[in-house]
């Protein structure tokens, strides 16, 4: 009889925040081809949100399917519940849901600001906090959270988005250090330029400026930020907490 190699997350439930579409899809899709059971959480397409459950169960794995407004304290209660009912409390959490709404400061209104905090910096915190007393009772897990290179050196016109991601490293460093002691690693993955649905819509002339500030010299895709948060989840990122990693061609290198 010969023994299958196990893949590095086999047993591990992760519960990934706007799986539907984009970055969030890939790190779902990549964390189940890499053995674990995947919560696909979404907020408003569900038929996507379907698909990609869709594909992770053809890969042999579990997948539930749940609607939540991370920004919703109730909601995101409901979400984790029923992960937690349907696979299992999950030990890997994956921070990942973001939208924006840029706008110069100056004509910036209220509910912008609130809108990108509220989903970006206390989304973040409501599902992490919703995963701890698992986590804590197991005494293993991963948070990984999605940032931006944003959050590191500012933009004209995103003074709500950088904020909030700006916040995510603070509250990476601080439940980094709550929960060491504890075997839970916190880390921000802060991609660059990547292109997905946020990014459709920018100007050719955008790109471009953006395009000269890439060593690299490409755009990133989904597929270049999921390997890493794959590897912050499995055994290779035990004993890394508290960082922040960019993922951007070079962009920002602090
Ligand atoms: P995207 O293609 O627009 O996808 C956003 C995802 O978040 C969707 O699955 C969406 O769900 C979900 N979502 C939005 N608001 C939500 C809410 N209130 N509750 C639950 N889910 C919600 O964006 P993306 O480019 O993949 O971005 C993913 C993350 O990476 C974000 O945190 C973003 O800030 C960050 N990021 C992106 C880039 C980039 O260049 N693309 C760069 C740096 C950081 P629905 O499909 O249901 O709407």
């Amino acid at each position: 009889m010969t023994d299958e190699p196990q893949l590095a997350l086999h047993g591990d439930i992760a519960l990934v925040t706007g799986a539907s579409r984009g970055i969030g899809r890939a790190i779902a899709l990549e964390l189940a081809r890499q053995g674990a059971d995947v919560g696909v959480n979404y907020s408003a397409s569900a038929d996507a949100a379907a698909a990609v459950a869709a594909e992770i169960r053809d890969l042999g794995r579990k997948a539930v399917v749940v609607q939540a407004d991370i920004s919703d304290a109730e909601a995101v209660t409901a979400m984790t519940k029923t992960v937690n009912a349907e696979l299992g409390p999950p030990t890997i959490l994956v921070n990942n849901a973001g939208i924006t709404r840029d706008m110069l400061a100056m004509r910036m209104k209220s509910d912008d600001w609130q809108a990108v905090v509220g989903t970006n910096l206390t989304g973040s915190f409501l599902a992490s906090q919703s995963v701890l007393r698992g986590m804590l009772r197991a005494r293993k897990g991963r948070i990984i959270t999605i940032g931006s290179v944003i959050g590191t050196v500012g933009n004209a016109g995103q003074a709500n988005y950088a904020a909030a991601k700006a916040g995510l490293a603070g509250m990476t460093r601080s439940l980094a250090h709550e929960l060491g002691s504890r075997g839970i690693t916190v880390n921000l993955v802060a991609p660059g330029f990547i292109q997905t649905d946020i990014t459709a819509d920018l100007s050719d002339d955008v790109i471009g400026a953006v395009m000269q500030r890439i060593p690299l010299e490409r755009l990133g895709d989904p597929a270049d930020v999921a390997p890493l948060v794959a590897f912050l989840a499995g055994p290779g990122g035990a004993y890394i907490t508290g960082q922040v990693i960019h993922v951007d061609g070079g962009m920002v290198m602090a």
